[in-house]
């Protein structure tokens, strides 16, 4: 197996190989099978970097569950926060549900901060979050709601399943770190 990759002009090396993704994957699908059992609930992924971890996740729950898909997008505006961001796809008919929102990584927080806030204003039944990488030390507000971890990583910049370098990498199949 090739241990590094080129994307642009930065080196990667491997940081999670694919088999150790899936294995992972599988546990933190028995766990919510047996969390959410009977509830149906609403497991949204938050695109783009969520689309692999998702497809991957979904084939493993055997719960009767609703798939979705929102985009969230931020840009530097007027604002007082000097950054606006704006929901894409939400689905308005998450009162009382149970909601799971996956993300590929968390790193500040502040976008599962603010899909948060916007999912709550619906009234929800629960809201858990599940995220394949989380980098602890670069977290900037806390989520109580990050329930499901697929692995904690340094604070440092990844690549692959799912993940980009300016737009590039995301057919990677295992996840690289970059090499400085
Ligand atoms: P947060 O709002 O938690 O700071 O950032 C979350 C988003 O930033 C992720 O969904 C992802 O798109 C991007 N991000 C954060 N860290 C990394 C990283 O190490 N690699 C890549 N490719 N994207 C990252």
């Amino acid at each position: 197996m090739k241990h590094t990759v080129q994307v642009e002009d930065k080196e990667f090396e491997i940081l999670l190989e694919n088999d150790q993704i899936s294995k992972r994957t599988r546990l933190i699908g028995i766990q919510l099978n047996v969390d959410y059992e009977n509830r149906c609930p609403i497991v949204i992924g938050v695109l783009n970097g969520s689309f692999l971890f998702m497809a991957d996740l979904i084939k493993e729950l055997t719960i009767s569950c609703e798939v979705g898909f929102i985009r969230v997008s931020s840009y530097k505006g007027t604002s007082t926060s000097g950054e606006v961001k704006e929901a894409f796809g939400l689905p308005d008919t998450l009162h009382n549900r149970n909601v799971i929102i996956v993300e590929d990584i968390v790193d500040t927080g502040h976008t599962l901060k603010f899909i948060l806030e916007k999912v709550y204003q619906q009234s929800p039944a629960s809201i858990k979050v599940c995220s394949l990488l989380f980098k602890p030390a670069a977290l900037l507000e806390p989520v109580k709601e990050l329930e499901y971890v697929g692995f904690e990583i340094p604070n440092e910049f990844v690549v692959g399943y799912g993940l980009d370098y300016n737009g590039l990498g995301r057919n990677l199949t295992h996840i690289y770190r970059a090499i400085d």
